[in-house]
């Protein structure tokens, strides 16, 4: 039996980058996998046939995680659908770095609407849903651990807050048997952070590794703390940054 056979996943951004890589991943583990996207359709049915070719089900979810009621929302159709909910893996997320003076008032809410409260909100869905064994799972950002240069101070703060979102709930929810952790990936190689992108050449100086991660090496720790093995690990943070943090 697979790791992960017979449970059911809803990864937020699964249709491409690090999400799709995840939203794999926990298929090839043995999930059924449902997974939210918003504009590109094309890819999320690409995502949604890989899945589907390696033997389990999938369900696309357009669903914003800046609207209050489709981030929750999600979740209970992905129950609708899959008859539960065990893994919840909060990977959408926007990334928007720049000066701090032209941070306009509605990139602060919208930053904040997907990174944080659609987070959260989801959560908090999936809380209501999950039984023993379920696991959250959110992908945070190396840069809450080091910060090496300017213009992410408001994606920072977003992503700060993910990492007191997780120890808390899980306290919150450690005596029902689910656990709470956090990814913070360094650069990955994805459509937000490419790396033949400007200022790829200065993250990768960054890493101890002196490389972009794949976003496989991050499916790769998502899918160990999905698992049945990680049931002790909770309220902890991982870095799969290439000693960005170091
Ligand atoms: P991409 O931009 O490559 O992919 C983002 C995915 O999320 C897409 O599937 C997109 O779907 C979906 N998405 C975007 N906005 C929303 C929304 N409002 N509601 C639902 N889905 C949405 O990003 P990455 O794969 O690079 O990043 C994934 C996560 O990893 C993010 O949280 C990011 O902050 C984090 N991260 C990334 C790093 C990197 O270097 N790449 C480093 C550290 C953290 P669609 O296009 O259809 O809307």
């Amino acid at each position: 039996r697979p790791a992960l056979g017979g449970t059911v996943a809803l990864v937020t951004g699964g249709s491409r980058g690090i999400g799709a890589a995840i939203a794999v991943r926990l298929a090839e583990e043995g999930a059924d996998v449902a997974f939210t996207y918003v504009r590109d359709k094309e890819a999320a049915d690409l995502v949604a046939g890989r899945i589907r070719a390696l033997g389990r089900r999938a369900l696309v979810l357009r669903a914003d995680s800046a609207d209050a009621g489709e981030a929750a929302g999600a979740v209970d159709r992905a129950v609708e659908e899959f008859g539960g909910l065990d893994i919840l893996v909060n990977n959408a997320g926007v990334g928007l770095i720049g000066p701090l003076e032209t941070l306009s008032l509605a990139d602060i809410d919208r930053v904040l609407a997907v990174n944080v409260r659609g987070v959260f909100l989801t959560s908090q869905a999936a809380a209501g849903r999950m039984g023993r064994g379920g696991r959250i799972i959110t992908i945070g950002s190396c840069m809450t651990q080091r910060v090496p240069g300017g213009g992410s101070t408001l994606y920072s703060t977003g992503k700060s807050a993910l990492i007191g979102l997780t120890k808390a709930l899980a306290r919150e929810l450690g005596e029902r048997g689910i656990t709470v952790n956090i990814v913070h990936p360094g650069p990955v190689d994805t459509d937000m952070n490419p790396a033949d992108g400007a200022y790829a050449a200065g993250q990768a100086a960054f890493t101890a590794v002196g490389r972009f991660g794949t976003t496989a090496e991050v499916a790769s720790a998502v899918a160990y703390l999905a698992g049945g093995e990680a049931g002790y690990v909770t309220g902890a943070e991982f870095s799969v940054d290439g000693g960005h943090a170091a």
